[in-house]
Parts: structure tokens; sequence; C-alpha cells
């Protein structure tokens, strides 16, 4: 923690929880999913909106749930989508959280099916990215040629198998592996748009996992999607619309259980990655070093 990190330098911070909270684990939340945890997830012990180089990040919540800590940072703010997926600035709530220790992120995510067979409720995997965004910053390092950065797996292996042995009992098995688009927004996609991200290979559509998926591996930060799926993009099935709200709940209504079963299961599962090692090869050649407020200088 630096010096300049500490609570007297930020005004929003309600108490002096700031310094004796400490987690690894951070949840960034949609929506709807940030109501949830304001209501349900656990007890909010803190909040802090972070000043970074890149700006501010939106108010982070510190919580606690049967002694397990963790932050969840809403993408969107704190009201019904104040800043829209284009205008979410994704570089300041990524370097926020790296700032305040976190090794893990896990990102809830509501995209849209692009297959009939993934229906509204189900819980998914994401395996991949193909990103369609067109006007965002997808880097920290504009001043310096450090972000070529391999990309397979795109998401970290080691939350996927925490993911899947939470998800193992579940009655409808959870598809994995699926390729999430990410649509520019915050328009929805119209049919052509939907057509060709189906014929590209793409299951989901969504607006938000890029670049917050690649900003986070540019600071060695392990992190896994997970969406839930809230409708079906444009042709791709029709479904009445209490029906589609009725699922959505249900499922929106489990994702507490899944993220207490996730803090249990996440510390104990093997590490199986690399992410946290992504800048090596910079640091072996001595480009920069081990503190990573000095990557952007
Ligand atoms: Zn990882």
């Amino acid at each position: 923690m630096t010096s300049e990190s500490k609570p007297d330098a930020f005004p929003q911070l309600l108490s002096r929880a700031y310094e004796e909270h400490h987690s690894e684990i951070a949840f960034i939340a949609g929506g709807k999913v940030y109501r949830l945890a304001r209501q349900r997830l656990g007890t909010i012990t803190d909040m802090l909106v972070k000043e970074t180089p890149f700006g501010c990040s939106m108010p982070i919540l510190f919580m606690e749930h049967q002694g397990r800590r963790f932050y969840v940072l809403p993408r969107h703010g704190e009201g019904q989508y104040r800043v829209s997926a284009p205008f979410v600035n994704y570089r300041a709530n990524v370097w926020a959280l790296k700032d305040l220790g976190v090794s893990r992120i896990i990102a809830w995510t509501g995209p849209g099916s692009l297959s009939p067979d993934m229906e509204v409720g189900d819980f998914v995997l994401p395996g991949d990215l193909l990103d369609m965004t067109r006007n965002r910053s997808g880097t920290f390092f504009e001043s310096k040629g450090i972000g070529l950065l391999r990309q397979e797996p795109v998401f970290c292996p080691t939350l996927q198998n925490a993911f899947l042995s939470v998800f193992s009992e579940d009655e409808r098995p959870v598809t994995s592996g699926v390729v999430y688009a990410v649509s520019e927004g915050p328009r929805f996609e119209t049919s052509a748009e939907v057509k060709m991200l189906r014929q590209l290979g793409a299951g989901l559509v969504g607006m938000t996992l890029a670049p917050e998926a690649f900003l986070a591996r540019e600071l060695e930060i392990c992190y896994h999607p997970i969406a839930y799926i809230t409708s079906f993009a444009e042709g791709v099935a029709q479904i009445d619309d209490t029906e589609r709200r009725r699922r959505s709940d249900k499922a929106i209504n489990r994702i507490p259980g899944i993220t207490w079963s996730l803090l249990d299961v996440i510390p104990d599962t093997p590490f199986a990655c690399s992410c946290q090692d992504a800048m090596l090869r910079y640091k072996q050649r001595g480009v920069i070093g081990d503190d990573f407020h000095e990557w952007i200088e």
C-alpha cells in the first residue's frame, strides 16, 4: 500500500475499515448483481472511490460474509446503468482493484444468447472473446511497448476450475468454453450483426468484458467471467417478457449462493495458470520492475 493510497487522500471513504480490510478477490458486477450485493451478498464494511492515473474508479464496496472478505465493484456505477458500457472507465476500475491488492477478479455479466440452446436464466462460462468494440482505451501502456501479451487462454484456468467445481452439482450443467462477442453498445445488435456473430462462432453477445479482461492481464490479475443469460439476441428465439423476467430473476437469486461457494473454493483451488506472470518476460529483460505503478511511466 503506498502512502498516496491512505484514507486521508480519499474523502469518499466512510470509515477506517480500509486499513484493516484486505482481500485478493474482487467481483466486478453489472447493475443487477450490484443491487443484489448491496442487499444480500454480505455485510458492507466500507466503500471507496479510488483515484488512479486514469481517473476515478467506480465506488468499490468492501464486503464480508462469514469471515471471508471481498470487494464488489459496479461497472456501471451505483444507479441503474449510470454509465453505459462504452463509457465505463475500465482502466480506472482494474487499476484500482490492483492497487487494493486484488489478484483475482470474477466478472459477472448478463449477456444475450446467440443460441436457442443457451436459454434465459442459464449460467455459462465464456471461454474466449471476440472484441468488436471500437472506441475504448484497451491498454495501460500507451507510452511503452510492453503490451504484446498472449491471450491464450484469454481467461484464467485456475478460476475456471473453481467455477466448474461450484457448478458441478447443478441440476442443469453449466455450458463452458463459449465465445463471448463484445459489442460497442449501448444499443443492441441488429439482426444482421447477430447473424454475423453467430457465423463467427460466438455464442453470447454482451458489451463489457473487453477491454476489462485484457487490462486485467496487463496487471497480472487472474480474471474470469461468469455469464447469466438475460435475453436472446435479436432473432435468435422468442420468449414472453414475463417468462424472460421470471427466469432472469431466478438466476439472479442464485448469485449469492454461487458467490459464497466461490469464496470458499477459490483459495483452495490449485494454481493452473500463469496470469500472475503475464509481464515476466519484460521483467526478466529489465524493461520493467516488480512495482506495477512504474510500468506506465
Ligand atoms: Zn490465473
